[in-house]
C-alpha cells in the first residue's frame, strides 16, 4: 500500500513526532505500520521500543489540513489487523443479540421459578 497519497501521510506523520503516551519515547518511523486506508486517509499501527506499549491512529486529509487521531491499545499488530479485516456489526446483529438477550432472560426466570429462587 505504497501509494503516494499514503506517502504524503506518512510525512504528516514524522512532521507530528508522535511519541508514546505512557514512556514519551519518540516512536520509530519505521517501525510504523500502515494498516488499511480509510475514507480520506489510513489506519496506523506504531509500537514504543521503549515500553511495549501499542497505538493505532488514523491520519485523514481534510480540506482544512491533516488530522490524526488515535488511542492506546493492548492489542498487537496481527490482533488489530484481525479486527481490521472483519465484518462491521450491523443493526440486524445488535437486534438478534437483544432478542437472545430476552430469550435468556425469560429462560433465567423460568428456571429461577422451578427451583424456587428469587433474583
Ligand atoms: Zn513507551
Amino acid at each position: 500500500m505504497a501509494t503516494e497519497k499514503n506517502y504524503n501521510l506518512l510525512l504528516t506523520v514524522k512532521n507530528i513526532n508522535p511519541v508514546c503516551p505512557i514512556c514519551s519515547n519518540r516512536y520509530n518511523l519505521s517501525n510504523i505500520r500502515i494498516l488499511k486506508e480509510i475514507k480520506g486517509g489510513v489506519l496506523s499501527f506504531f509500537s514504543c521500543d521503549v515500553c511495549g506499549s501499542s497505538f493505532i491512529a488514523s491520519v485523514s486529509e481534510t480540506p482544512f489540513g491533516h488530522i490524526a487521531k488515535g488511542m492506546l491499545v493492548e492489542l498487537d499488530e496481527n490482533e488489530v489487523l484481525k479486527y481490521v479485516r472483519s465484518e462491521s456489526v450491523s443493526y440486524d446483529n445488535v437486534l438478534d443479540l437483544h432478542q437472545e438477550m430476552e430469550d435468556s432472560k425469560i429462560w433465567l426466570k423460568k428456571i429461577m421459578k422451578d427451583n424456587n429462587l428469587q433474583n
